[in-house]
């Protein structure tokens, strides 16, 4: 089976082509701009088309040239914060570079759509972990561009018969076990690599965003799920749209949380690096508690994590970054 893996050299599409090559019974063409993306993660032998999705001409061109069966859609803005202050910007990318990619599949009669969706579409949940069918609320204009293209997709399954499957992450990390691919962001804001960059020398402390959240020790609290478990749930997403022909849309996360202290501390323990503290003001658009449960996607998908707690992912995450100090770019 042919299937487009757009956004296939950033951070979690990079994890799932490592993933999916190992399968014999797949053909990977991996659509990317690299404007976040990074050659470099590319396995070889790999096809890689330098193409962005906003741009419909060479949407037209892929999809004649290659004839994919299936989409997986990675690509997207992904910060919070920087949504607050550019949301034309968020929904430009995330909204308008989707419609593009459907109108593409509409034209070539492409029928499996999988897409990253986000935990921010429940904005502050009204119950911890939250369920599949949690009410979606999003407080930033980042959650709202995802559960934009969960709403317009509903509507082009009507339309047009594109089935597809949404994965609502909740913090992507870790690195694979290779430590040959992994967390490379420009500027890096998330929380794991940027306290490892601490652990390297490359930054004098880790910022906290806010220690007066209603939680255990009153930072925020998140649910970290490894990205090589994101990414075999992808792969059981596709063999179910094959299987069963039906749309629909799963949680991933571990149904536990931790807090922004409680990862510095396992990372302290991982690096054997003191990674000094302060506390900032909070981040605007942050939530309290992020913690999802994920029974939908074990029960129908067969989804098993095989990364269970916050220093086995961080233990990853530090191979990758030990032997990638500056990124891809400066091996
Ligand atoms: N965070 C922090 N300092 C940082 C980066 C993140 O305190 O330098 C906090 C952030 O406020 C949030 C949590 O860590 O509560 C996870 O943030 P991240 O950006 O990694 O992911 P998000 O939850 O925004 O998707």
């Amino acid at each position: 089976m042919k299937v487009f893996i757009c956004g296939g050299a950033g951070y979690i599409g990079s994890h799932l082509v490592h993933e999916l090559s190992t399968l014999s019974q797949y053909e990977i063409i991996i659509i990317d701009n690299l404007s976040k993306g990074h050659v470099e993660s590319i396995p070889a032998g790999i096809t890689f088309e330098n193409a962005d999705i906003c741009d419909k001409g060479a949407l037209e061109r892929v999809f004649t040239k290659h004839k994919p069966e299936a989409v997986m859609h990675f690509c997207a803005s992904i910060a919070v914060g920087e949504s607050v202050t550019d949301p034309l910007g968020y929904y430009e990318n995330n909204v308008v570079g989707t419609i593009y990619l459907l109108q593409a599949m509409k034209k070539h009669n492409v029928k499996y759509f999988i897409f990253s969706s986000t935990a921010a579409i429940f904005g502050n949940p009204e119950e911890t972990p939250i369920p599949d069918d949690s009410p979606t609320k999003p407080i930033n204009p980042y959650g709202d561009t995802k559960l934009t293209v969960e709403k317009i997709l509903a509507w082009t399954e009507d339309a047009h018969g594109i089935k597809y499957v949404c994965l609502r992450y909740f913090n992507a990390c870790g690195a694979h076990e290779s430590g040959k691919i992994g967390e490379d962001h420009d500027p890096e804001t998330h929380l794991i690599p940027v306290i490892l960059q601490v652990a390297l020398g490359k930054r004098e402390k880790i910022k906290i965003y806010g220690d007066k959240y209603d939680t255990k020790d009153g930072t925020c609290v998140r649910d970290y799920v490894h990205v090589t478990d994101l990414a075999t749930a992808h792969i059981k997403a596709l063999e179910y749209l094959v299987r069963e022909n039906k749309s629909n849309k799963f949680n991933l996360g571990s149904g536990e949380g931790y807090t922004v202290k409680e990862v510095i501390e396992a990372s302290r323990k991982i690096t054997g690096h003191p990674i000094p503290e302060i506390i900032e003001e909070p981040r605007a658009g942050d939530p309290a508690i992020l913690i999802a449960g994920s029974e939908r996607a074990e029960k129908i998908l067969g989804w098993k994590r095989k990364y269970n707690t916050i220093e086995d992912i961080v233990k990853t995450a530090w191979k990758y970054h030990q032997s990638h100090p500056n990124g891809y770019n400066n091996k």
